[in-house]
């Protein structure tokens, strides 16, 4: 016997999670690599007498690259501390090692599932892009990059195909709400009330303040919508498998932009503004295509959910607009050309 009788299932469903937030952590090394290779390429390649990294249709593509790798990090190494401590904290309670493991990596089943669903797909995102800055080579089974975009497919299959892992991490936070392991529906009760109110709309000068208000603001979007589906399908819920990935997709981009936000105001009160200037710019470039996707997202289960109902869906859409949008954009195009540029200069994406 390796382990206890009829334990089995529960082993073989925790390594999933380990493998899930491994995979993740596989897929960002490759789109780190996939992203110094493209920035390296570019610098070469000389098209209408200039190499093609000063063209600014290769700059937003290589920023986009570095700020995908560096918020997806962001969540790796989040997660990967998360588990750590929870694994110690079991062993100091009393848990033995290997049970210590299982427990602690199953705390973070929601968290290893967003990971796997969000890298793979980001890793296939850089490939492609890689593919697009090599032109016709790229295409070629002579340079990497036709390996690493095939290569990379693969990751949104195994470990659970990214579809079940979208309904899987909904399911679960749905579960520990009826468990009573999360406090689900006061804060969905929060999030309903603090969502229909009028917005605040202040800014400051500190790093980050409106990308991570407007995270802040779609954790309680996120609650109030799932409290709303929550309520017109009941049991019915896991029929309805669009809305579950698209809030599953809303869960992801919290969970990255968060972890971005969190790690560089961590490091800006360590290290100062200068060292972290790229850093801020990366998130800010981020955040700005996250929140887009959340909106569009929001709204695509607002229509669907309030579909004879147009008072209930005015309200919500309103929420939506009021509290998931910017008070003051910065200048996108302008964000992407300084990213694109610190790495030009370094050679390769690490700095
Ligand atoms: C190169 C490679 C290596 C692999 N290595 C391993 C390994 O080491 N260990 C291992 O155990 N397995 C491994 N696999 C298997 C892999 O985990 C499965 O291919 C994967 O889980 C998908 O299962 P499937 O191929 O049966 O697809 P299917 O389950 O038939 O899925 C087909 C499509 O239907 C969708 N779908 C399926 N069920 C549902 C549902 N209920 N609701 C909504 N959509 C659904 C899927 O998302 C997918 O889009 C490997 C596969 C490959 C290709």
């Amino acid at each position: 016997m390796l382990g206890e009788r009829n334990g089995g299932f529960k082993i073989a469903m925790n390594a999933l999670n380990v493998g899930r937030i491994k995979l993740g952590v596989a897929c960002l090394e490759a789109q780190r690599r996939v992203t110094s290779k493209s920035i390296q390429y570019a610098k070469e390649r000389v098209q209408f007498k200039k190499p093609i990294a000063s063209f600014g249709a290769i700059k937003e593509k290589i920023a986009q690259m570095a700020s995908s790798c560096y918020v997806g990090e962001s969540a790796c190494y989040r997660a990967a501390y998360d588990i750590e401590s929870r694994i110690k904290y079991h062993i100091d309670n009393g848990l033995n090692r290997q049970e210590a493991e299982l427990k602690g990596v199953e705390d973070f089943a929601i968290e290893c599932s967003l990971i796997k669903v969000g890298a793979s797909e980001d890793m296939q995102n850089c490939a492609d892009h890689g593919i697009q800055i090599l032109g016709g080579m790229g295409f070629s089974a002579d340079t990497p990059m036709e390996s690493a975009w095939r290569d990379s497919r693969i990751g949104r299959i195994y470990e659970g195909t990214n579809e079940i892992n979208r309904m899987l991490s909904i399911g679960l936070i749905l579960k520990k709400g009826i468990k009573g392991d999360l406090d689900l529906m006061p804060a969905v009760m929060k999030a309903t009330m603090l969502m229909g109110s009028e917005r605040k709309k202040e800014i400051q000068e500190s790093p980050l303040f409106q990308e991570n208000q407007l995270i802040e603001n779609f954790k309680y979007l996120f609650l109030m919508i799932a409290g709303n589906v929550i309520q017109k399908y009941g049991n019915n819920l896991e029929k309805e498998q669009q809305v579950l990935l698209a809030l599953s997709d809303i869960l992801i981009e919290i969970y990255f932009c968060e972890s971005a936000i969190l790690r560089t105001i961590k490091n800006y009160n360590r290290e100062g503004a200068k060292n972290q200037e790229t850093q801020i710019e990366m998130v800010q470039n981020y955040v700005f295509e996250a929140q887009n996707l959340m909106t569009r997202k929001a709204k695509e289960i607002i229509f669907h959910l309030t579909e004879d109902n147009k008072i209930e869906r005015d309200q919500l859409i309103s929420a939506v607009e009021k509290h998931g949008d910017y008070i003051k954009s910065p200048n996108y195009f302008a964000l992407r050309t300084k990213i694109a540029d610190r790495f030009i200069k370094e050679n390769s994406y690490f700095i």
